[in-house]
């Protein structure tokens, strides 16, 4: 029988950043995970592999256009086996390290599946057939969440995939569908069309990611178009079936004869393998939740307070158990929240900014307010946009075709939000998230003298747009 402070169910990157940091602070925790090391669904079958995986799907792509710079390559020679070795070596030594930093930090880790008895304990069944009673303070629900896979899409064969059967990078296949036109869709579809897979995305909307704004995800969409052999909009799968030789889909094309284009789309066709990557669903179905006084809205996501407290007052949730957007950064801050609130802090989850980042060649990135979230609410806000085609640094890279956007309060020349297309957007958003925490205006980014020639000079630029002053652009300010 183990007793502690706290004990953290699910070691992703929520999970484990709150042990640590209950561990930091002093404060007895126990961290509890199936696998033999902390990193959850983030490091071993998301955003790490994932991105091993793009890294070598970007050098592919540039190796091709290399020739227009006068070096010619060849058509590159996949080894599968090795490209397999280089992704799960990546995930393996991130995962040792976190492994390490649970014994440096003394953090109890009990390799195993929680199961809640009530408000203030839990049995562990372990991976080495034990089951070991915690008796815990407060506990930290951070079980993650998992793929979406909804029966019209539920085929029991290996060929179709998720998520994570996508990683595995089981072989190339020559066709490949990939279902919903969102991070994963198109993360994943990028590797597969680098590698040499015919790559189809069907998306039921009518655009693709449709939380971003449409004039980014049309920089990024116009790449795509050339490099995937076909992307369906408003388009929907209603029937998927497994024969010898593929499986076959029927599509439904839901845009009207008035938009002429229904015609594109295929009524039926047969592919070598599918990515189903249609969303996630929260993990919550945790057992012996329903002894708690724990609730769970409508989409099956556990309901917290800006505390990230449940209805339970000595459980706290966070990660993709408890809403969105889904992402490892949002889990890991709310689980630092939650840590500090239980070591007595008065603090809250309040953040003016999260990022989002989809690795896709070109990236595209936003955080804050975006241009339609400000129309949806009616909020005046000024754009101001800087086309890299005018950076002098995307030109030494020939990739003129990003976009750098500030969202601003034209009261109070407040930055609200920053969007961002092209290489490298991942990183440059750091700053819009900074800015925007601070309070930044737009004077504070123009009057910052940023490195040249990078693309970081961008932001800045964006800010000059808006007073009409952009040394690289000529857009005089509307009078
Ligand atoms: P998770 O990482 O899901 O971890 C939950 C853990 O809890 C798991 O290990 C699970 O086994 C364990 N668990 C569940 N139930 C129990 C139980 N009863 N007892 C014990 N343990 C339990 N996000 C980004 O920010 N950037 C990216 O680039 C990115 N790429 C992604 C790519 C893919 C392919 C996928 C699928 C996701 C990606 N994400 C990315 C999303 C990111 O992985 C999640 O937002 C993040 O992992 C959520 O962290 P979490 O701590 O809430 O839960
Ligand atoms: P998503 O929500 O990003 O995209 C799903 C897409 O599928 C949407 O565009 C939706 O309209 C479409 N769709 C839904 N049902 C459909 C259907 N029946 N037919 C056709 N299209 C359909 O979900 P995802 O791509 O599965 O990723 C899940 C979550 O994981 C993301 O929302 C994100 O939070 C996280 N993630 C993040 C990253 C990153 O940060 N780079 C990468 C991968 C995943």
């Amino acid at each position: 029988m183990i007793s502690t402070q706290l004990v953290v169910v699910g070691g992703g990157p929520g999970g484990y950043a709150a042990a640590f940091l209950a561990a930091d602070l002093g404060l007895p925790v126990a961290l509890v995970d199936p696998e033999v090391n902390p990193g959850g669904v983030c490091v071993y079958r998301g955003c790490i592999p994932s991105k091993a995986l793009l890294h070598v799907a970007k050098l592919v792509d540039e190796s091709r256009h290399a020739k227009a710079w006068g070096v010619e390559f060849g058509e590159p020679k996949i080894d599968l086996a090795k490209l397999r070795e280089f992704k799960n070596a990546v995930v393996g030594r991130l995962t040792s390290g976190t492994g390490q930093l649970v014994r440096h930090r003394k953090v109890q880790y009990l390799q195993g599946y929680a199961e809640i008895v009530d408000a203030h304990s839990l049995k562990v069944s372990l991976t080495s057939g034990a089951v070991e009673s915690v008796q815990f303070e407060h506990a930290i629900l951070a079980t993650g969440s998992v793929p979406a896979m909804p029966p019209m899409l539920k085929v029991d064969d290996p060929r179709v995939m998720d998520s994570t059967g996508a990683l595995e990078l089981p072989d190339i296949p020559k066709s490949l569908l990939v279902v919903g036109g969102g991070y994963i869709g198109l993360e994943l579809g990028s590797v597969y069309a680098a590698l040499g897979s015919a790559v189809t995305v069907v998306e039921m909307t009518p655009g693709l990611l449709p939380g971003a704004d449409r004039d980014l995800v049309d920089v990024l969409a116009r790449r795509i178009t050339q490099t995937m052999k076909s992307v369906l909009l408003e388009t929907s799968v209603v029937k998927m079936k497994a024969e010898a030789k593929g499986i076959r889909v029927a599509f439904e094309s839901m845009r009207g004869a008035a938009q002429g284009d229904a015609g594109n789309v295929p009524k039926e066709q047969l592919f070598d393998r599918v990515l189903v990557s249609v969303g996630r669903r929260p993990n919550s179905k945790i057992p012996g939740l329903e002894r708690t006084q724990v609730q769970i809205d409508q989409r099956g996501f556990i309901m917290v307070d800006e505390q990230r407290r449940t209805h339970e007052p000595s459980i706290f949730a966070i990660g993709d158990v408890v809403g969105e957007p889904m992402l490892a950064h949002k889990a890991s801050h709310e689980g630092r929240v939650a840590v500090e609130v239980i070591a007595g802090e008065n603090v809250a989850f309040a953040p003016r900014a999260i990022p989002a980042v989809v690795f896709t060649d070109p990236e595209l990135a936003w955080c804050g307010l975006t241009e339609a979230q400000a129309a949806k609410e009616n909020r005046a806000v000024t754009i101001a946009k800087f086309p890299w085609a005018a950076s002098g640094r995307a030109i030494t890279l020939d990739r003129t075709d990003g976009l750098t956007k500030l969202v601003i309060d034209p009261e109070s020349e407040r930055l609200l939000g920053v969007g961002l297309v092209g290489p490298g957007a991942g990183e440059l958003i750091a700053e819009g998230v900074l800015a925007i925490e601070m309070g930044a205006n737009a004077t504070d980014l123009k009057l910052s003298i940023h490195p040249h020639p990078t693309l970081t000079e961008t932001m800045m630029e964006s800010a000059e747009v808006f007073f009409g002053q952009a040394t690289h652009v000529y857009r005089p300010k509307r009078k």
